[in-house]
């Protein structure tokens, strides 16, 4: 089986559902094994035409990269593709940007695709589906630091491969949430586990989400949630927002979120006018570049760990530099985590993303050090309680570094820190978090 990576384009017509016809044809090509989040870009070489929606999908195929060629073309024609003037305005386009690692120079068929370094609209989906890819000239992720600017943003999450689908990021929902008696968020998102539920991050985003409503003026400072029980995908849940305090520079709010009269969760938060200050925090730890950290994944299956439930839940953060986590000499969990409010200005989607590996994070902690712990059996809860201070998250890019320490641990509770920096280095949050014994 050969590993083929498509890129995809449309800025004709309904462009989310000819990206949805292409998505569907690449499945009967192939398996589709990954594809990224949508991303709406700015035209480049022809800018006289509206914004493109692009995105980059992964397959696994039996054919040559010739009759993967003949079958995009034929659903390029299904989805009325008219090739009228070179780069201009299309329905549907679809190419072979990598195959398995071949190069090919024949007429009417190059692989690797030769534009990809030039253009951000590729190499910015691409990067986030295979953070280690590259040619014969290098890594694309390298390339992506080093392309032109173009306008970029991130509009969905990635493919649900199992239901052939993109996920609608939070902040996207979030259009659709109605204000009349409290909120209703819409329960489509990105960070669902295997088991279709939602957790923390979900209930933290959302308070966030409704900040940013209620004082779009001011930023996030610091959030508070309680977890209850994971949330499940699909459907609505009610949020209920109490106004704590209010002052022209800062205000303190409460949420609870319930589904069906059932709470879930609840969260402070509490924000400030920007005083646009620079704090300063721990600076970065040195670690491997995103390339060179293990997928999440092959990291739990070397230290025996089922890549089950718990891995999927973490699948925001996908490369792991934790070097010594297996003989217990390195106490703290690093990850590379993909930024899912990429491209936007909004501190509040900053802030959320930053809050993804404090929340995601400090599971895995917690769990290894409780192994080291001879004492059990018990088992902790989930998260009971996470308090996350927020600095400044303007601009974090496209990954952010997460670590987390387990700060103590005994047979009754444990607590521990997540730092989250910018690829940059700038010192972006902070969480605590405690979790206690149950059983
Ligand atoms: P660009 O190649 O710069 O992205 P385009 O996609 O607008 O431009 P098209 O008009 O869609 O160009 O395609 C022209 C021809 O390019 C296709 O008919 C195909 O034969 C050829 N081609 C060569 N290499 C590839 C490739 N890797 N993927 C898709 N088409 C390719
Ligand atoms: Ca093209
Ligand atoms: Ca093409």
């Amino acid at each position: 089986l050969a590993r083929a990576y498509v890129g995809l384009g449309s800025n004709v017509g309904d462009r989310r559902s000819n990206l949805t016809v292409a998505l569907n044809g690449l499945s009967n090509l192939g398996k589709v094994v990954g594809g990224s989040p949508i991303y709406e870009t700015d035209p480049v070489g022809n800018t006289n035409q509206d914004p493109f929606e692009n995105a980059v999908v992964a397959i696994e195929t039996d054919m040559s990269a010739r009759s993967l060629l003949d079958g995009l073309l034929a659903i390029e024609s299904s989805a009325g593709r008219e090739r009228l003037e070179r780069w201009g305005p299309r329905t549907l386009d679809l190419d072979i940007l990598w195959f398995d690692g071949e190069v090919i120079d024949e007429p009417g068929l190059t692989v690797p695709h030769p534009r990809i370094r030039e253009r951000k609209f590729v190499l910015a989906p691409l990067v986030y589906l295979a953070p280690g890819l590259e040619d014969a000239v290098g890594s694309y992720a390298k390339a992506l630091t080093n392309v032109s600017e173009q306008g970029v943003r991130r509009v969905t999450g990635p493919v649900d491969v199992a239901n052939l689908r993109w996920r609608i990021g939070l902040f996207e929902a979030m259009d659709l949430m109605t204000t009349d008696a409290g909120y209703t968020i819409y329960l489509a998102h990105d960070w669902v586990n295997r088991n279709g539920a939602i957790f923390g991050g979900f209930l933290g985003s959302s308070m966030l989400a409704v900040g940013a409503r209620e004082h779009p003026d001011m930023v996030p400072t610091t959030m508070t949630y309680r977890y209850i029980k994971p949330v499940p995908e699909g459907g609505r849940a009610d949020v209920k927002v109490v106004h704590e305090r209010e002052s022209p520079r800062s205000a303190l709010m409460s949420m609870t979120i319930e589904i069906d009269g059932e709470e879930y969760g609840a969260a402070h938060l509490s924000v400030v006018v920007d005083r646009g200050e620079t704090r300063v925090g721990r600076a970065m730890p040195d670690v491997l570049p995103i390339e060179e950290c293990r997928p999440v994944d092959e990291l739990m299956a070397s230290i025996g760990d089922e890549p089950g439930n718990s891995v999927e839940s973490w699948r925001p953060l996908e490369r792991w530099d934790v070097p010594d986590l297996a003989d217990g000499t390195s106490d703290a969990f690093r990850a590379w985590c993909p930024n899912p409010m990429e491209g936007s200005d909004n501190p509040y989607a900053a802030a959320a993303a930053a809050f993804l590996p404090i929340d995601a994070l400090i599971w895995p902690a917690t769990m290894t050090a409780a192994g080291r712990l001879s004492t059990g059996p018990f088992i902790f809860t989930p998260t009971v309680e996470i308090t996350a201070r927020f600095a400044d998250t303007s601009n974090p890019g496209g990954f952010q570094l997460g670590e987390a320490v387990v700060d103590h641990m005994s047979t009754k509770s444990v607590a521990g820190t997540v730092r989250v920096w910018s690829t940059d280095g700038r010192h972006i949050a902070t969480g605590h978090s405690l979790n206690l014994t149950i059983g």
